[in-house]
């Protein structure tokens, strides 16, 4: 796998975790051996899927 940040090669790592609600302490992702990016399937999910900003509720350029 390459990183989204620098392009470099990624190793699959081995993280603990707080327990979450599923009951999982540990997650296996993604790596980066150049500038410690990590990368698992949650976050590509999020990046991938995010929703769009709501308009009204954004912050309001004054102009400043
Ligand atoms: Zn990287």
């Amino acid at each position: 796998m390459q990183c989204p940040r620098c392009t470099h090669a990624m190793i699959s790592d081995s993280f603990t975790d707080l327990l979450d609600d599923s009951g999982v302490l540990g997650i296996t992702a993604w790596r980066c051996l150049t500038c410690g990016e990590v990368v698992d399937p949650v976050i590509l999910a999020n990046r991938t899927n995010r929703p769009e900003p709501f308009v009204s509720k954004s912050r309001k350029n004054w102009g400043a």
